[in-house]
């Protein structure tokens, strides 16, 4: 796109995916690239700026571009999932580097952490989410190396303020990744607030339609972490396929509408939820009763996301019960898709598991949330 005087709204940046077109036939879609290897000129240079398949190919290109541009930041990275992502934040980090994480956090992020450190590989200190003093009391300036975020938490929607964080991360020397999921930069720019990274599990919304697996980092520099970060990634060969990245670039050229839709349905099941006589409590950050609601809202703009969870009244046997009386939720793992799912997270994060025995998490996709409602009203009475 030219420079203009205004400033292409996130929307436009989405749908046209920056507006590239493919110098040859012109094309408005760009072509799949499926050559893991390209050729070189006489002089031995790669005319194409490409070389090998292991950490390179044109199909990346536009989607790492779109995801950078609606991020606000200086580069962006496509991996092969969003744990390809974060393990390799931790990957380039020295021996013994220590690292802050918060206590409630995506489950396998945590496992991969806390193997580490049994492993003797780093040093970890799990905070309560959000809470500054712990964070304060937890760093050790000149060692911790990195500061995780994850707001809002899957599955508990704990709130955490971006900015606070870097402003104290920083000030020990230590740079903060922000699992920027669930918010997705059409409502959190996490960058802007002080981030240093911004770690995406792109399976979900920003692929938006449970048939790609994808990571992405996006960086607010291009430094000596990020250049390492790039070489991690082609040593694992940790990419995605080139048709993956094809169906990614599509699906983020719906992002904006998909995740209004999706934070519009939230909010209504949520408010349902918090009526029901049958629900003890409801986690979700657009609550004006959640204890986190006023700062998601200076820092989430345009809606809360799509996940929420709810605890049923009656345990863990109503609860699963609950889930399996569903009709138009599936009942399988992942968020961020167009249909609506639940998942009883207990019983998948198993033995360690902060997340209460009578919670579902749910997902919840583009359809009319009333029918999504009317759902859960037939599944609680059903079970009741
Ligand atoms: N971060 C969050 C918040 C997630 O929910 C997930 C997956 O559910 C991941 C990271 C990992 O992403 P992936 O499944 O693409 O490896």
């Amino acid at each position: 796109m030219s420079e203009k005087a205004r400033k292409p709204a996130p929307s436009t940046v989405a749908a046209q995916a920056l507006g590239w077109t493919d110098p040859t036939f012109r094309d408005l879609v760009p072509p799949i690239h499926p050559s893991v290897s390209y050729e070189r000129s006489e002089d031995g240079g790669y005319p194409g700026g490409h070389s090998y398949g292991r950490d390179q190919n044109p199909t990346f290109d536009q989607a790492e571009a779109v995801i950078a541009a609606l991020e606000g930041g200086a580069g962006a990275m496509l991996f092969a999932s969003g744990m390809a992502a974060a393990t390799t934040l931790f990957e380039i980090l020295e021996p013994g580097a220590h690292i802050v994480a918060p206590r409630q956090m995506y489950w396998t992020i945590q496992l991969w952490l806390r193997d580490l450190a049994a492993r003797g590989r780093i040093e970890l200190d799990l905070v309560p989410n959000g809470d500054l003093d712990a964070l304060r009391a937890a760093l050790r300036p000149g060692a911790t190396r990195l500061v995780w975020v994850e707001t809002p938490s899957n599955p508990m929607c704990a709130v955490t303020d971006i900015a606070a964080t870097a402003e104290v991360a920083h000030a020990a020397g230590a740079r903060v990744a922000a699992d920027g999921t669930l918010a997705t930069p059409v409502l959190t720019r996490a960058l802007e607030l002080g981030a240093d990274v911004v770690m995406h599990s792109a399976t979900k919304q920003l692929n938006g339609h449970a048939d790609v697996l994808a990571g992405a980092l996006v960086t607010a520099s291009r430094d000596e972490s990020w250049e390492r970060a790039r070489f991690e990634r082609g040593y694992r060969g940790a990419v995605p396929g080139p048709f993956d990245a094809w169906l990614l670039l599509r699906g983020l050229r719906t992002l904006v509408l998909r995740v209004g839709a999706s934070a519009r349905g939230a909010l209504r099941v949520a408010e349902f939820l918090s009526t029901h006589e049958d629900v003890i409590e409801v986690f979700y950050p657009g609550l004006p009763t959640h204890p986190g609601h006023a700062l998601a809202a200076s820092q989430m703009h345009g809606g809360f996301g799509p996940m929420l969870s709810f605890r049923v009244r009656g345990g863990e046997r109503r609860a699963r019960a609950t889930a399996s009386s569903l009709e138009l939720f599936h009942q399988a793992s992942s968020l961020g898709g167009v249909e609506s799912l639940v998942e009883h997270r207990a019983s998948v994060e198993g033995p360690g598991t902060e997340v209460p025995s009578d919670l579902l998490r749910l997902s919840i996709g583009i359809e009319d949330p009333e029918d999504l409602v009317s759902d859960l009203v037939d599944a609680l009475r059903l079970t009741r």
